[in-house]
């Protein structure tokens, strides 16, 4: 069979699944949705994706639904998109970086442990930032001091941490700490492993102007986190953090980029329900942006390509989530201006996707992706230093 033949037929299979088992009708009943039925309506899907084989094809092949190709997992997220399907906000920490961090750093004792958790519904948080540490994360001051407590090594954990996505669902967070103060800031970091249930955590929802509380602040106060649950050495958790935000930079934006193309039938579904097919400001504002989003799936294209290829380069991961946090910001300022001054005043009430068609909320929402995942400034300074190799920019400019 060519490959050709073969992703066709991955093809067909994938939409006649998603046929039978997409949520239907999930843009209206997510609306409606209070916090803790969302966090379930998405736990459900999770678990379909789950047994139907196509929640972690990233993943290695022993995992059950794993082993895809880059072209497949490709073909997969293309069908997700033209079925429309909700985004997992859930659950894509646990599947993309949490699964990202074990597989290139874990210990085998790591993995076998955390990984069928995550299939069974375990999901993870992120807490990286902190008040004073976000595009200079290696500023970050959250403190862990390795003692023996009751005849066990552990290590006390004391801080703050801050915007972490869904923490308030979460059983396990990704933990950056302090460890050491010597030398440069990089090299005092640690990774840890962190039980949210233990004593002395506590998560605060942050209020969004949109109505979401996607992410959290979260206290660390004497947490005692096992050195089993340690990922990579002591004092060398810079480079695991890298592992973890690779895979939020990369293939998770790739995911979105695709979907947006899915959300664009549902744009000209509504134009026609509008009875706008004949307004000629609103078709070529549509046009553009049918535009601009294939544009946005080619540079995904080729960022695939070059992973596919194994010559991906510094900056590749940038340009793709510049490039899709912007389209995001003119697909939702297009519906926005579809629902007119109507639209404007609706209540902004909604829970978890970026394109929910309740655009007051998505528009505001689309400029959380030009921070989320490192900001679009510093992105470009990826792409003008290391990819471009232009001039560093002085030190003192860093915040
Ligand atoms: C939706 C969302 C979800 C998030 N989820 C998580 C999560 O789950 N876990 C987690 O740990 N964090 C999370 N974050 C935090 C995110 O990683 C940080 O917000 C981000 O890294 C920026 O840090 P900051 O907010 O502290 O802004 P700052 O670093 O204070 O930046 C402020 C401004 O200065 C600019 N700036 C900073 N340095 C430079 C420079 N060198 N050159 C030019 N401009 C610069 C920035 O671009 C920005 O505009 C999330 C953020 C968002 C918006």
């Amino acid at each position: 069979m060519t490959d050709e033949t073969h992703l066709e037929d991955l093809r067909l299979e994938v939409r006649s699944w998603l046929d039978s088992n997409a949520p239907k009708g999930w843009r209206e009943s997510y609306k409606a949705m209070s916090h803790a039925e969302f966090a379930q309506a998405q736990r459900d899907w999770f678990q379909t994706l789950v047994k139907g084989g196509y929640a972690v094809p990233h993943w290695p092949a022993e995992w059950p639904g794993g082993g895809r190709s880059l072209a497949e997992q490709k073909v997969i997220y293309e069908e997700m998109a033209r079925a429309d399907t909700p985004r997992l906000l859930l659950s894509f920490v646990s599947t993309y970086h949490a699964a990202s961090t074990f597989f290139e750093c874990g210990t085998e004792q790591q993995k076998a442990r955390y990984l069928p958790r995550i299939l069974e519904g375990e999901t993870w948080c992120q807490g990286f930032s902190e008040p004073n540490a976000g595009s200079d994360l290696a500023s970050l001051k959250t403190k862990a001091e390795r003692v023996v407590r009751d005849g066990r090594e552990v290590y006390v954990v004391n801080g703050q941490k801050v915007w972490s996505t869904m923490a308030q669902y979460a059983d396990k967070c990704l933990l950056l700490v302090r460890t050491s103060s010597e030398g440069v800031k990089q090299a005092g970091i640690t990774f840890l492993l962190m039980d949210m249930k233990a004593k002395g955590v506590s998560v605060r929802p942050i209020n969004q102007i949109q109505g979401d509380q996607e992410f959290c602040e979260m206290f660390l106060d004497d947490v005692e986190v096992p050195v089993e649950d340690r990922v990579g050495d002591e004092n060398r958790g810079w480079a695991v953090s890298q592992a973890t935000l690779s895979s939020e930079r990369g293939l998770t934006l790739m995911e979105l980029t695709y979907k947006l193309r899915g959300a664009l039938r549902y744009v000209a579904g509504l134009i026609r329900a509008n009875g706008r097919e004949e307004d000629a400001g609103v078709l070529r504002d549509f046009g553009q942006l049918v535009a601009r989003v294939d544009s946005a799936c080619a540079i995904a294209d080729q960022f695939l390509l070059n992973r596919i290829n194994g010559v991906e380069r510094v900056g590749d991961a940038s340009i793709v989530k510049n490039t899709y946090s912007r389209v995001l910001r003119e697909y939702s300022l297009l519906g926005l201006r579809l629902g007119g001054i109507d639209e404007q005043y609706r209540a902004p009430i909604t829970f978890g996707d970026l394109t929910t068609d309740n655009w007051m909320a998505d528009f505001m929402n689309s400029y959380a992706w030009t921070i989320a995942g490192g900001s679009e400034e510093v992105q470009r300074n990826i792409i003008s230093e290391r990819m471009l190799e232009m001039q560093r920019e002085p030190k003192h400019w860093v915040l």
